[in-house]
């Protein structure tokens, strides 16, 4: 494979890479090069098992031949237009993603926190605007949630440690804790009537892996119902198959009225999206809110051929039982090693595997780095919970691998 650095070694571009990028990335020192399906490939030519995904995107795996065809067509046709006009990949997806979900209406972004911002600025639209309630422009987020690094977005994540030092942060943005209704109920009585919106991941996802408890999310529901709040359910790293359903809040049946989208939208290619009905997106009028690259034809037509292909390769259903599978051999990871696990947490193919770190915090590194020796990618969130976010494409004998692999690792450490 052709280099565009030729014979240097990965030693020196590791040096050089760390000195051109802005040092807030913690990057393993591995050069990825290609990928093929679940397999990513480095400079020396290893392969690595990738259960990270690009964290969550790419959900067809590497170079799928449906994805890499429709991206090479349309990027011999027409790149970008801009939305001073339509284009029809963009009109395809809306109505596939409209066919799909509750939604009757999209806007196209290009990340996941810029999906969230949308959602944060429609429903402050919609109050002010369309409801003529201004002072109910406050939002409700949780502790422990992960929505994006704009402004914005990182005061609507409730973790103090990724506020630090860009004080002073949004104002209106209030906090309950996550699974708990009682909670909710008193952080909307603080704020008084200022909260006219609650967001949440329906799955909190870079926070720990935590799957609220069979119940909370339709109680919600309810309380926004009862208290005449909109429901935004941040489903960028949970939507699109993630969860073996096309979103998340179908588990349970719960439709919110906004719904943020990235991650494995594109299946590689940047592209966001914030669904949400006819009556919220009143809030919207022409000029309000934009993006210039946001629904251009590259990135619709990546996200058309995504749900296309995960609709007629029946990957919903993948997810769901090589996930299952996957839970099961997890869960007898986590009874052959009790001393160093805690507990398996997730669904269809996200899954968090939390590790016994009180008495040694450098646990997490340790075990994605033994991976990494092994052929293994993976990812620890908040130091101690190995996130499992890989291709939907993912089949038994992979899953075998990854267990086989951990078994040895988790003796090992
Ligand atoms: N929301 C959730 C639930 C996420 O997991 C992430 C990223 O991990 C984001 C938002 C931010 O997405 P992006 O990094 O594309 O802005």
């Amino acid at each position: 494979m052709s280099s565009l650095f030729g014979d240097t070694t990965t030693d020196q571009l590791v040096t050089r890479a760390r000195g051109q990028y802005t040092p807030n990335y913690r990057q393993t020192p591995l050069f990825a090069t290609h990928g093929e399906g679940v397999w990513l490939f480095d400079r020396s030519g290893s392969r690595y098992l990738d259960m990270t995904a690009g964290i969550a995107v790419n959900a067809l795996g590497h170079a799928h031949p449906r994805l890499t065809r429709a991206v090479g067509e349309q990027a011999g046709r027409l790149m970008h237009a801009s939305n001073l006009y339509f284009n029809e990949p963009a009109l395809a997806l809306m109505e596939e993603l409209t066919r799909v979900s509750f939604g009757d209406r999209v806007f196209f972004t290009n990340s996941g926190a810029e999906s969230n911002e949308a959602a944060l600025k429609l429903a402050r639209r919609y109050w002010s605007v369309v409801r003529e309630r201004p002072e109910r422009t406050g939002i409700l987020a949780f502790h422990a949630s992960f929505h994006g690094r704009t402004m914005a977005t990182v005061t609507l994540t409730g973790q103090p440690k990724y506020h630090k030092g860009f004080e002073p942060m949004l104002p209106g943005i209030h906090y309950a804790t996550f699974d708990d209704l009682e909670s909710v109920k008193a952080a909307l009585d603080e704020a008084g009537d200022t909260i006219g919106t609650i967001l949440l991941e329906p799955v909190q996802c870079e926070g720990g892996l935590r799957v609220p408890t069979p119940g909370f999310l339709p109680a919600l529901r309810a309380l926004c119902d009862e208290r005449d709040l909109l429901l935004a359910f941040d489903e960028v790293q949970t939507g699109v198959g993630r969860c073996g359903t096309w979103f998340a809040y179908e588990d349970e049946g719960v439709r919110p009225d906004i719904m943020s989208l990235a991650k494995g939208l594109g299946g590689g290619v940047p592209l966001g999206a914030m669904v949400t009905t006819e009556e919220v997106a009143e809030g919207f009028q022409p000029g309000s809110h934009a993006s210039t690259f946001g629904g251009n034809p590259l990135a619709t037509r990546a996200g058309l051929e995504v749900v296309r292909t995960i609709e007629e390769e029946g990957l919903l259903e993948r997810a769901s039982t090589v996930g299952a599978y996957l839970a099961e051999g997890l869960e007898q990871i986590t009874r052959n090693h009790a001393e160093r696990c805690v507990e398996v947490r997730g669904r269809g193919l996200l899954f968090g595997l939390e590790l016994q770190t009180a008495e040694d915090d450098t646990l997490g590194k340790r075990v994605v780095a033994a991976g990494l020796e092994r052929g293994l990618l993976l990812n620890a969130i908040q130091g101690k919970v190995l996130r499992f976010t890989p291709p939907l494409i993912l089949e038994r004998h992979h899953v075998d691998q990854v267990v086989d692999s951990l078994d040895a690792i988790l003796g090992g450490v």
